[in-house]
């Protein structure tokens, strides 16, 4: 996957897809690293891409030119989203440190997969590659070319209220598989409806959700202490006490139903033991 899906229209210096522009020659475009002229290949077997006009590369030059298929992708990302207003992003779930109750991995919900309008969008600030501002705050975008999942919370500029990582390389192919040839379509399509590719590396809120979370599961569990404890008493009391089958009959629900002697014995119905008595 490195063949030039993008170049600049010689006469604008548009960013513009090979899918948009005449074949072969005729295509008028120029490499946005060398400015080459570039063909158009618009062939049936590999996804149509640039290619750099052999006829116009200096016999002396040795290097060949670094412009690739995700430099090209990136800038089109880039200018799509200045001229775009809407974003779809994604779900962000975070794992909590285990405290030693109930399952370990467990996940806590940070934000809601959501379709969002955004305004001012800058390139190059807080260290995103581009910034938009969602509800009045600052939404940053990283571009990486191989998965990353995680980000120091210490690195992140105060100002932003989110960061989110973009997988250029998710762009490579759709979502069944396939190369794609209309490129700057899918790309613009993706950024406005699809979270493919997309994810969270933080948000501003996910530390109080974690704390907060960890606080709720911290008494649930010393509450299941306390319980346990209690029912340990319990315990040590059925070596002293005969236990036998008896019948209860709860006054609130009218409901008979079968237990033991000892413990608390709830109705099953209203789960309580408050107004049961032995019949
Ligand atoms: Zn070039
Ligand atoms: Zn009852």
């Amino acid at each position: 996957m490195n063949l030039i899906p993008f170049a600049y229209l010689a006469s604008t210096q548009e960013l513009v897809d090979v899918a948009d522009v005449p074949s072969g020659k005729d295509c008028q475009c120029v490499c946005p690293s060398c400015k080459i002229p570039l063909i158009a290949k618009k062939g049936m077997v590999k996804e149509w891409h640039f290619a750099h006009d052999s006829q116009f590369i200096d016999k002396e030059q040795t290097e060949p030119c670094d412009f690739s298929w995700a430099v090209a992708v990136k800038m089109m990302i880039k200018q799509l989203l200045m001229d775009g207003t809407e974003i779809s992003l994604p779900d962000y779930h975070m794992e909590l440190p285990s405290i030693g109750y109930k399952s370990t991995n467990q996940k806590v919900l940070i934000t809601k997969p959501s379709r969002v309008k955004y305004s001012n969008p800058t390139l190059k600030e807080y260290g995103c590659d581009i910034i938009l501002e969602v509800g009045g705050k600052k939404l940053g975008l990283i571009f990486f070319m191989s998965k990353k999942n995680t980000m120091d919370e210490q690195t992140i500029d105060p100002h932003l209220v989110g960061l989110i990582g973009v997988d250029i390389n998710g762009f490579a192919y759709d979502e069944t598989g396939k190369a794609i040839n209309h490129l700057r379509a899918y790309l613009k399509l993706s950024i406005e409806s699809h979270v493919r590719s997309k994810s969270w590396l933080y948000h501003a809120r996910q530390r109080s959700v974690i704390e907060k979370e960890l606080q709720r599961q911290r008494t649930l569990k010393n509450l299941e202490l306390s319980r346990d404890a209690r029912l340990g008493r319990n315990k040590a009391l059925d070596t002293t006490v005969d236990k036998f089958q008896s019948s209860w009959f709860c006054v609130a629900c009218k409901h008979s139903y079968q237990g033991e002697n000892i413990g608390l014995n709830p109705c099953p119905k209203c789960n309580s033991h408050f107004y049961r008595k032995a019949v």
